[in-house]
């Protein structure tokens, strides 16, 4: 499974055995977390630019909803699949219990590539992705907001199509929307501030200062640029990353010797976190291909693009200097490539506590959206920070009591709150 048959939902029900059989859950509540309670897949008839007619794969999945209404993103990539959605809805399920807010777990997604289609196109795919899952979501019931390749302005038309359809103003439908129109301000930089509070916590518990620290992080898009901001405004310096590159279908990293620039790969940047190579080459930077990346003798990497990045493949690439991963994509690690890095004793922040940032915030938004009144930036990343805190210190406090590599101590906190309410509701 580490290698080109990697299946994520394999992996997350793979994770989830385990931790069943740490927590000793009856069969009816294996039966029950182990598979998506509800899934729905469907057809979207989308007009392209030039008259045609063009029918795109979509789906929602709600894992669970035992805790609160689902939430969890919509991705639009051309590699999507069922089994990708249901791992990421499962995970979606896990990260809300772990940082204890009250919503459950779902994920969206659209077979589609948004490099060849039009602005115009991709609203066509949202209004109609909506026309099609309007009854079984909502904000008592099921809660979208963006992921990869999505972004405020889709979740704007699907909530439009969304209003539109059910008559009235439903602002608490999806989150990840405009600030300005139902959004919260510091929803875009939450999921990799979040990653930074977590990497803070860790640095602390090893007893090591964050400046004068280095890192290595994959992907540039919106986890990764937040992530680089805040890591180097408490002193950090991030000496690679790497992007996807469209036109050459492979990806690449770029190295500069005392340490990226954020503001200047920004410039040259697209909307879907790639970068020119010939820009950053004019800049001075080193472009290489492949995995490089995970190979830089840094103290910190943080994988912030896709799932499996780090593998039986090429975890032994992963430098002796490497004291911490924090894993702001979700699932980046497979389950063998896990093994090496915990008998490694490298300190592992898993990816549903790591990038909680996101989910926590959607909910801030959800409760003033619900409510009709906007906190202040500092309001939400200051609550943001209490409860990324809390869910890390949790977990690494679990982790030493019971001698559990982190991603099993986040996991028994976060599948036990959920067969407990399971339990109570008299689901099991
Ligand atoms: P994004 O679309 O903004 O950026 C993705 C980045 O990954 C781009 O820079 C792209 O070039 C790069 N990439 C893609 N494939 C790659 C590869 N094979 N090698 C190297 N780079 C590659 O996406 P995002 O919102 O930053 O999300 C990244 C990850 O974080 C995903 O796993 C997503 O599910 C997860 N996540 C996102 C949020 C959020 O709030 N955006 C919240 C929690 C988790």
């Amino acid at each position: 499974m580490d290698s080109k048959s990697f299946n994520p939902f394999e992996m997350a029900q793979e994770q989830f055995d385990k931790v069943a059989d740490l927590l000793d859950l009856d069969q009816a509540t294996r039966d029950l977390l182990r598979n998506p309670i509800r899934e729905y897949h469907f057809s979207i008839p989308a007009r392209m630019d030039d008259g045609s007619v063009k029918i795109f794969k979509g789906f929602r999945v709600q894992h669970n909803d035992a805790r609160g209404p689902g939430k969890g993103g919509i991705r639009f990539h051309p590699q999507e699949t069922a089994d990708t959605v249901r791992a990421l809805a499962m995970w979606m399920t896990w990260k809300c219990a772990a940082v204890d807010i009250p919503l459950g777990g779902s994920k969206g997604g659209v077979v589609c590539d948004p490099h060849s289609l039009s602005m115009r196109e991709q609203e066509q795919i949202c209004r109609g992705w909506i026309r099609q899952i309007a009854r079984d979501i909502g904000p008592i019931t099921d809660v979208p907001a963006p992921d990869v390749m999505t972004s405020a302005q889709h979740m704007l038309w699907m909530l439009d199509e969304f209003e539109t359809i059910r008559g009235g103003k439903y602002p608490g439908l999806i989150t990840g929307k405009p600030v300005g129109m139902g959004g919260s301000l510091g929803r875009k930089e939450a999921t990799g501030y979040g990653v930074i509070f977590t990497v803070r916590e860790a640095l602390k518990e090893l007893g090591i200062r964050p400046d004068g620290t280095t890192a290595s992080v994959q992907g540039f898009g919106n986890v990764a640029q937040h992530a680089i901001e805040l890591y180097q405004q408490i002193g950090g310096t991030v000496m690679s990353v790497s992007c996807w590159d469209q036109d050459d279908q492979t990806t690449y990293a770029f190295k500069k010797k005392d340490g990226i620039n954020l503001d200047e790969l920004r410039k040259i940047a697209d909307r879907f976190g790639g970068i020119d190579k010939g820009k950053a080459k004019d800049l001075g930077y080193e472009v290489l291909p492949g995995d490089l990346w995970l190979e830089q003798d840094v103290d910190i990497l943080i994988p912030s693009a896709l799932e499996n990045q780090i593998n039986l493949e090429n975890v032994n690439k992963i430098s002796k200097r490497v004291k911490i991963i924090a894993e702001g994509a979700n699932g980046p690690t497979g389950p063998r490539a896990d093994e090496v890095i915990q008998e490694r004793g490298i300190f592992m922040i898993p990816d549903f506590v790591a990038n909680a940032g996101g989910v926590t915030c959607s909910y801030f938004e959800q409760v003033q959206s619900n409510m009709n009144y906007y906190w202040e930036r500092d309001q939400v990343l200051g609550k943001l920070d209490v409860k990324m805190t809390s869910a890390f210190i949790a977990v690494s406090d679990l982790a030493k009591k019971r001698k559990l590599y982190m991603r099993d101590a986040a996991y028994v906190i976060a599948v036990s709150r959920v067969a407990q309410i399971c339990r109570d509701r008299g689901w099991v």
